[in-house]
Protein backbone atom coordinates (compact mmCIF):
# COMPACT_ATOMS: atom_id res chain seq x y z
CA UNK A 1 0.00 0.00 0.00
CA UNK A 2 1.17 3.22 -0.85
CA UNK A 3 1.06 6.09 1.34
CA UNK A 4 1.88 9.83 1.98
CA UNK A 5 3.23 10.42 5.77
CA UNK A 6 3.90 13.59 7.91
CA UNK A 7 4.85 12.59 11.14
CA UNK A 8 7.88 12.23 12.58
CA UNK A 9 10.62 9.61 12.65
CA UNK A 10 13.26 9.14 14.89
CA UNK A 11 13.16 13.65 15.67
CA UNK A 12 13.77 13.68 11.71
CA UNK A 13 10.41 15.17 10.35
CA UNK A 14 9.03 12.31 7.73
CA UNK A 15 7.20 13.63 4.77
CA UNK A 16 8.18 10.91 2.31
CA UNK A 17 5.73 8.37 0.05
CA UNK A 18 6.74 4.92 1.29
CA UNK A 19 5.32 1.39 1.40
CA UNK A 20 3.77 -0.10 4.02
CA UNK A 21 4.39 -4.15 4.26
CA UNK A 22 3.62 -6.48 6.46
CA UNK A 23 1.02 -4.60 8.08
CA UNK A 24 -0.67 -7.99 9.48
CA UNK A 25 1.95 -9.65 10.57
CA UNK A 26 2.92 -8.96 14.36
CA UNK A 27 6.24 -7.45 12.96
CA UNK A 28 4.67 -4.20 11.28
CA UNK A 29 7.33 -2.47 9.15
CA UNK A 30 7.73 0.10 6.81
CA UNK A 31 10.61 0.24 4.02
CA UNK A 32 11.30 3.94 3.10
CA UNK A 33 10.99 5.12 -0.36
CA UNK A 34 12.47 8.31 -1.79
CA UNK A 35 10.63 10.69 -3.20
CA UNK A 36 10.82 10.50 -7.35
CA UNK A 37 10.33 14.07 -8.37
CA UNK A 38 8.39 13.26 -11.27
CA UNK A 39 5.60 11.98 -8.94
CA UNK A 40 5.94 15.24 -7.04
CA UNK A 41 5.53 17.01 -10.21
CA UNK A 42 2.59 15.30 -11.32
CA UNK A 43 0.78 15.38 -7.85
CA UNK A 44 0.92 19.92 -7.97
CA UNK A 45 -0.18 22.04 -10.11
CA UNK A 46 2.53 24.37 -8.88
CA UNK A 47 6.12 23.23 -7.72
CA UNK A 48 8.96 25.36 -6.14
CA UNK A 49 12.71 23.75 -5.40
CA UNK A 50 15.75 25.41 -4.80
CA UNK A 51 19.15 24.86 -6.49
CA UNK A 52 22.43 24.46 -4.03
CA UNK A 53 26.03 24.01 -5.17
CA UNK A 54 28.91 22.25 -3.24
CA UNK A 55 31.81 24.03 -1.73
CA UNK A 56 35.21 23.64 -3.33
CA UNK A 57 37.14 22.70 -0.06
CA UNK A 58 36.33 20.49 2.38
CA UNK A 59 36.24 22.44 5.21
CA UNK A 60 33.10 24.34 4.09
CA UNK A 61 31.13 21.46 3.20
CA UNK A 62 29.52 21.19 6.73
CA UNK A 63 28.58 24.68 6.54
CA UNK A 64 27.18 24.07 2.80
CA UNK A 65 24.87 21.22 4.29
CA UNK A 66 23.89 23.61 6.92
CA UNK A 67 22.50 26.17 4.71
CA UNK A 68 20.99 22.90 2.63
CA UNK A 69 19.10 22.04 5.68
CA UNK A 70 18.35 25.45 6.46
CA UNK A 71 16.21 25.91 2.93
CA UNK A 72 14.25 22.59 3.38
CA UNK A 73 12.95 24.57 6.52
CA UNK A 74 11.44 26.81 3.60
CA UNK A 75 9.20 23.14 2.65
CA UNK A 76 10.35 23.49 -1.17
CA UNK A 77 9.08 20.73 -3.12
CA UNK A 78 12.83 19.45 -3.95
CA UNK A 79 16.67 20.87 -3.56
CA UNK A 80 19.21 20.68 -6.13
CA UNK A 81 22.81 20.21 -6.00
CA UNK A 82 25.09 20.70 -8.54
CA UNK A 83 27.66 19.09 -9.89
CA UNK A 84 31.59 20.36 -10.11
CA UNK A 85 32.53 19.08 -14.25
CA UNK A 86 35.84 17.18 -14.08
CA UNK A 87 36.38 18.40 -10.11
CA UNK A 88 37.83 17.32 -7.40
CA UNK A 89 34.91 17.47 -5.21
CA UNK A 90 32.31 15.37 -7.33
CA UNK A 91 31.68 13.38 -4.19
CA UNK A 92 30.19 16.26 -2.10
CA UNK A 93 27.23 16.52 -4.45
CA UNK A 94 25.75 13.03 -2.57
CA UNK A 95 26.92 14.08 0.26
CA UNK A 96 24.79 17.55 0.33
CA UNK A 97 22.11 15.37 -1.28
CA UNK A 98 22.12 12.95 1.35
CA UNK A 99 21.72 15.54 4.04
CA UNK A 100 18.35 17.30 2.34
CA UNK A 101 17.15 13.48 2.23
CA UNK A 102 17.65 13.26 5.37
CA UNK A 103 15.53 15.81 6.55
CA UNK A 104 12.01 14.56 4.52
CA UNK A 105 12.69 16.39 1.26
CA UNK A 106 13.08 14.97 -2.14
CA UNK A 107 17.14 15.82 -3.35
CA UNK A 108 17.95 16.23 -7.36
CA UNK A 109 21.65 15.17 -7.86
CA UNK A 110 23.43 16.99 -10.64
CA UNK A 111 25.34 14.88 -12.66
CA UNK A 112 27.91 15.16 -15.69
CA UNK A 113 29.78 12.45 -17.84
CA UNK A 114 32.48 15.16 -19.59
CA UNK A 115 36.02 13.58 -18.68
CA UNK A 116 34.40 11.03 -17.01
CA UNK A 117 35.43 7.59 -17.54
CA UNK A 118 33.13 4.66 -16.77
CA UNK A 119 34.13 3.65 -14.30
CA UNK A 120 33.63 6.77 -12.68
CA UNK A 121 30.26 7.07 -13.45
CA UNK A 122 29.47 3.60 -12.18
CA UNK A 123 31.29 4.41 -8.93
CA UNK A 124 28.72 7.53 -8.58
CA UNK A 125 26.16 5.92 -9.70
CA UNK A 126 26.70 3.32 -6.68
CA UNK A 127 27.58 5.86 -4.12
CA UNK A 128 24.25 7.39 -5.30
CA UNK A 129 22.31 4.32 -4.52
CA UNK A 130 23.50 4.02 -1.04
CA UNK A 131 22.72 7.01 -0.11
CA UNK A 132 19.30 6.55 -1.56
CA UNK A 133 19.22 9.69 -3.66
CA UNK A 134 16.52 8.48 -6.50
CA UNK A 135 16.88 11.94 -8.47
CA UNK A 136 19.35 12.93 -11.09
CA UNK A 137 19.65 15.48 -13.34
CA UNK A 138 21.94 14.23 -16.07
CA UNK A 139 24.31 16.86 -17.80
CA UNK A 140 26.47 16.71 -20.28
CA UNK A 141 28.94 19.62 -18.74
CA UNK A 142 30.36 22.56 -20.56
CA UNK A 143 32.92 21.54 -22.66
CA UNK A 144 36.22 22.06 -21.23
CA UNK A 145 38.32 25.42 -22.61
CA UNK A 146 41.36 23.76 -21.46
CA UNK A 147 41.01 20.71 -23.50
CA UNK A 148 44.02 19.62 -25.65
CA UNK A 149 43.68 19.02 -29.32
CA UNK A 150 43.91 15.24 -28.58
CA UNK A 151 42.32 14.99 -25.39
CA UNK A 152 39.19 12.84 -25.32
CA UNK A 153 37.14 14.92 -22.97
CA UNK A 154 34.30 11.74 -23.06
CA UNK A 155 36.08 8.62 -22.08
CA UNK A 156 33.04 6.83 -21.20
CA UNK A 157 31.63 7.22 -24.62
CA UNK A 158 28.75 9.30 -23.34
CA UNK A 159 29.14 12.48 -26.03
CA UNK A 160 25.95 14.05 -25.18
CA UNK A 161 23.69 14.27 -21.73
CA UNK A 162 20.93 11.70 -23.41
CA UNK A 163 23.49 9.19 -23.48
CA UNK A 164 23.52 9.40 -19.66
CA UNK A 165 19.80 9.81 -19.68
CA UNK A 166 19.94 6.29 -21.16
CA UNK A 167 22.29 5.36 -18.35
CA UNK A 168 20.36 6.44 -15.80
CA UNK A 169 17.24 5.36 -16.27
CA UNK A 170 18.38 1.60 -16.78
CA UNK A 171 19.63 2.13 -13.34
CA UNK A 172 16.40 2.94 -12.06
CA UNK A 173 16.29 6.95 -11.48
CA UNK A 174 13.94 9.65 -11.95
CA UNK A 175 16.02 12.10 -14.31
CA UNK A 176 16.15 15.62 -15.17
CA UNK A 177 17.77 17.65 -17.59
CA UNK A 178 18.78 20.93 -18.87
CA UNK A 179 17.19 23.24 -21.51
CA UNK A 180 17.29 26.53 -23.18
CA UNK A 181 15.09 28.77 -23.57
CA UNK A 182 17.49 30.86 -25.73
CA UNK A 183 19.29 28.59 -27.51
CA UNK A 184 21.99 26.66 -25.92
CA UNK A 185 25.11 28.89 -26.68
CA UNK A 186 27.15 25.72 -28.74
CA UNK A 187 23.70 25.44 -30.72
CA UNK A 188 24.00 26.72 -34.54
CA UNK A 189 20.42 27.72 -33.88
CA UNK A 190 17.14 27.35 -31.61
CA UNK A 191 15.24 24.71 -33.88
CA UNK A 192 18.46 22.06 -33.81
CA UNK A 193 18.61 23.22 -30.23
CA UNK A 194 15.39 21.49 -29.61
CA UNK A 195 15.65 18.90 -32.46
CA UNK A 196 18.24 17.51 -30.15
CA UNK A 197 16.25 18.46 -27.19
CA UNK A 198 13.77 15.36 -28.20
CA UNK A 199 16.92 13.20 -28.09
CA UNK A 200 17.10 14.08 -24.48
CA UNK A 201 13.43 13.83 -23.63
CA UNK A 202 13.19 10.28 -26.04
CA UNK A 203 16.31 8.58 -24.17
CA UNK A 204 13.33 8.79 -20.93
CA UNK A 205 13.83 12.57 -19.37
CA UNK A 206 10.95 12.49 -16.53
CA UNK A 207 11.54 16.47 -16.91
CA UNK A 208 13.35 19.57 -17.80
CA UNK A 209 15.13 22.47 -15.66
CA UNK A 210 15.68 25.48 -17.96
CA UNK A 211 19.06 27.92 -18.13
CA UNK A 212 18.37 31.57 -16.25
CA UNK A 213 16.44 33.74 -18.36
CA UNK A 214 15.46 37.42 -17.30
CA UNK A 215 12.50 38.02 -19.57
CA UNK A 216 9.75 35.68 -19.45
CA UNK A 217 8.54 35.98 -23.22
CA UNK A 218 11.79 33.82 -23.92
CA UNK A 219 10.40 31.05 -21.64
CA UNK A 220 6.82 31.06 -23.42
CA UNK A 221 7.78 30.96 -26.82
CA UNK A 222 10.24 28.29 -25.93
CA UNK A 223 7.19 26.16 -24.25
CA UNK A 224 5.32 26.84 -27.47
CA UNK A 225 7.87 25.72 -29.74
CA UNK A 226 8.17 22.44 -27.70
CA UNK A 227 4.76 21.88 -27.76
CA UNK A 228 5.01 21.19 -31.30
CA UNK A 229 8.45 19.45 -31.59
CA UNK A 230 6.18 16.85 -29.17
CA UNK A 231 7.72 17.74 -26.22
CA UNK A 232 5.40 16.68 -23.34
CA UNK A 233 7.59 16.56 -20.09
CA UNK A 234 7.54 18.74 -17.16
CA UNK A 235 9.48 22.04 -17.55
CA UNK A 236 11.17 23.73 -14.44
CA UNK A 237 11.31 27.88 -15.46
CA UNK A 238 15.00 28.08 -13.68
CA UNK A 239 14.95 31.87 -11.91
CA UNK A 240 18.29 33.66 -11.06
CA UNK A 241 17.45 36.51 -8.50
CA UNK A 242 20.47 39.35 -9.51
CA UNK A 243 20.99 40.44 -5.96
CA UNK A 244 24.55 42.72 -7.12
CA UNK A 245 24.73 44.00 -9.79
CA UNK A 246 28.56 42.54 -10.96
CA UNK A 247 26.54 39.49 -11.48
CA UNK A 248 25.22 40.50 -14.77
CA UNK A 249 28.04 40.09 -16.53
CA UNK A 250 29.02 36.86 -15.11
CA UNK A 251 25.48 35.58 -15.49
CA UNK A 252 25.54 36.43 -19.36
CA UNK A 253 28.58 34.82 -20.05
CA UNK A 254 27.37 31.68 -18.45
CA UNK A 255 23.97 31.69 -19.81
CA UNK A 256 24.33 33.90 -22.57
CA UNK A 257 20.56 35.31 -21.59
CA UNK A 258 19.10 38.78 -22.69
CA UNK A 259 19.29 41.35 -20.18
CA UNK A 260 15.87 43.24 -20.20
CA UNK A 261 16.23 47.15 -20.15
CA UNK A 262 14.30 46.95 -16.44
CA UNK A 263 16.93 45.09 -14.73
CA UNK A 264 19.54 46.81 -16.39
CA UNK A 265 18.34 49.78 -14.92
CA UNK A 266 17.76 48.49 -11.72
CA UNK A 267 21.39 47.11 -11.50
CA UNK A 268 22.90 50.47 -12.97
CA UNK A 269 20.83 52.15 -10.24
CA UNK A 270 22.10 49.96 -6.84
CA UNK A 271 25.15 49.15 -8.07
CA UNK A 272 26.26 51.22 -4.94
CA UNK A 273 23.94 50.44 -2.75
CA UNK A 274 24.12 46.32 -2.03
CA UNK A 275 20.59 46.84 0.24
CA UNK A 276 18.58 48.39 -2.38
CA UNK A 277 19.99 46.33 -4.87
CA UNK A 278 19.39 42.74 -3.06
CA UNK A 279 15.33 44.39 -2.09
CA UNK A 280 15.09 45.32 -6.24
CA UNK A 281 16.86 42.10 -7.11
CA UNK A 282 14.05 40.06 -4.94
CA UNK A 283 11.41 41.92 -6.04
CA UNK A 284 12.73 41.74 -9.75
CA UNK A 285 12.73 37.80 -9.58
CA UNK A 286 9.21 37.82 -7.71
CA UNK A 287 7.54 39.87 -10.39
CA UNK A 288 9.05 37.14 -12.96
CA UNK A 289 7.20 33.92 -10.77
CA UNK A 290 3.83 35.71 -10.16
CA UNK A 291 3.81 36.31 -13.80
CA UNK A 292 5.00 32.53 -14.58
CA UNK A 293 2.64 31.02 -12.08
CA UNK A 294 -0.25 33.14 -13.32
CA UNK A 295 0.22 32.33 -17.42
CA UNK A 296 -0.20 28.33 -16.40
CA UNK A 297 4.44 27.68 -15.42
CA UNK A 298 3.85 24.34 -13.54
CA UNK A 299 7.47 24.58 -11.59
CA UNK A 300 9.55 27.40 -10.74
CA UNK A 301 13.52 26.51 -9.64
CA UNK A 302 15.37 29.22 -7.88
CA UNK A 303 19.16 29.30 -8.06
CA UNK A 304 19.77 30.09 -4.56
CA UNK A 305 23.24 31.06 -4.76
CA UNK A 306 23.57 29.51 -1.52
CA UNK A 307 21.37 32.16 0.39
CA UNK A 308 18.87 31.32 2.21
CA UNK A 309 18.08 34.65 3.45
CA UNK A 310 16.96 35.17 -0.43
CA UNK A 311 14.99 32.27 -1.31
CA UNK A 312 13.32 33.03 2.25
CA UNK A 313 12.52 36.83 0.81
CA UNK A 314 10.83 35.33 -2.30
CA UNK A 315 9.30 32.78 -0.76
CA UNK A 316 7.38 35.12 1.53
CA UNK A 317 6.63 37.52 -1.51
CA UNK A 318 5.17 34.36 -3.18
CA UNK A 319 4.26 31.60 -0.74
CA UNK A 320 0.21 32.79 -0.78
CA UNK A 321 0.26 32.67 -4.55
CA UNK A 322 1.35 29.32 -4.55
CA UNK A 323 -1.39 27.68 -1.76
CA UNK A 324 -4.13 29.34 -3.77
CA UNK A 325 -2.58 28.16 -6.84
CA UNK A 326 -2.55 24.30 -5.34
CA UNK A 327 -6.05 24.47 -3.89
P1 LIG B 1 23.48 18.29 -23.98
O1 LIG B 1 22.04 18.05 -23.79
O2 LIG B 1 24.34 17.15 -24.38
O3 LIG B 1 23.61 19.47 -25.06
C1 LIG B 1 24.87 20.10 -25.31
C2 LIG B 1 24.93 20.58 -26.76
O4 LIG B 1 24.94 19.45 -27.63
C3 LIG B 1 23.72 21.43 -27.16
O5 LIG B 1 24.17 22.42 -28.04
C4 LIG B 1 22.82 20.44 -27.86
O6 LIG B 1 21.99 21.08 -28.83
C5 LIG B 1 23.82 19.49 -28.51
N1 LIG B 1 23.32 18.12 -28.61
C6 LIG B 1 22.65 17.42 -27.66
N2 LIG B 1 22.34 16.20 -28.10
C7 LIG B 1 22.79 16.12 -29.36
C8 LIG B 1 22.79 15.11 -30.37
N3 LIG B 1 22.23 13.91 -30.14
N4 LIG B 1 23.37 15.37 -31.56
C9 LIG B 1 23.96 16.57 -31.80
N5 LIG B 1 24.00 17.57 -30.89
C10 LIG B 1 23.45 17.33 -29.70
N6 LIG B 1 27.11 22.09 -15.44
C11 LIG B 1 27.88 21.44 -14.53
O7 LIG B 1 29.07 21.27 -14.77
N7 LIG B 1 27.36 21.01 -13.34
C12 LIG B 1 26.05 21.17 -13.02
O8 LIG B 1 25.62 20.76 -11.93
C13 LIG B 1 25.20 21.84 -13.96
N8 LIG B 1 23.89 22.02 -13.71
C14 LIG B 1 23.09 22.60 -14.68
C15 LIG B 1 21.71 22.73 -14.41
C16 LIG B 1 20.88 23.33 -15.36
C17 LIG B 1 19.40 23.46 -15.06
C18 LIG B 1 21.42 23.83 -16.58
C19 LIG B 1 20.54 24.51 -17.57
C20 LIG B 1 22.78 23.71 -16.83
C21 LIG B 1 23.63 23.08 -15.90
N9 LIG B 1 25.00 22.91 -16.13
C22 LIG B 1 25.79 22.28 -15.20
C23 LIG B 1 25.60 23.42 -17.36
C24 LIG B 1 25.61 22.34 -18.49
O9 LIG B 1 26.48 21.30 -18.14
C25 LIG B 1 26.09 23.05 -19.77
O10 LIG B 1 25.15 23.95 -20.21
C26 LIG B 1 26.58 22.12 -20.90
O11 LIG B 1 27.25 22.94 -21.85
C27 LIG B 1 25.48 21.38 -21.63
O12 LIG B 1 24.94 20.38 -20.87
P2 LIG B 1 23.61 19.61 -21.37
O13 LIG B 1 23.36 18.56 -20.37
O14 LIG B 1 22.55 20.57 -21.67
O15 LIG B 1 24.18 18.94 -22.70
Amino acid sequence: MLRTAIESAEGVAEKRSFVVEGETSPFKFAIIQPMKIVDILNSKKVSLSFEVFPPKKLEALESIKKTAVELTSLNPDFISVTFGAGGTTQGYTADIAQAIENQGTAALAHLTCVRSTTEALNNIISNLKEKNISNVLALRGDFPKDAAEDENVFPSGFVHASDLVSLLKKEGFCVGGACYPEGHPESTSRETDIENLKHKVDAGVDFLTTQMFFDNDMLYSFLYRLQSAGIHVPVLAGIMPITNANQVSRMVDLSNAYIPRKLLAICDRFRNSPEAMMQAGIAYATDQIIDLISNGVRGIHIYTMNKPAIAKAIISNVNEIIKATNK
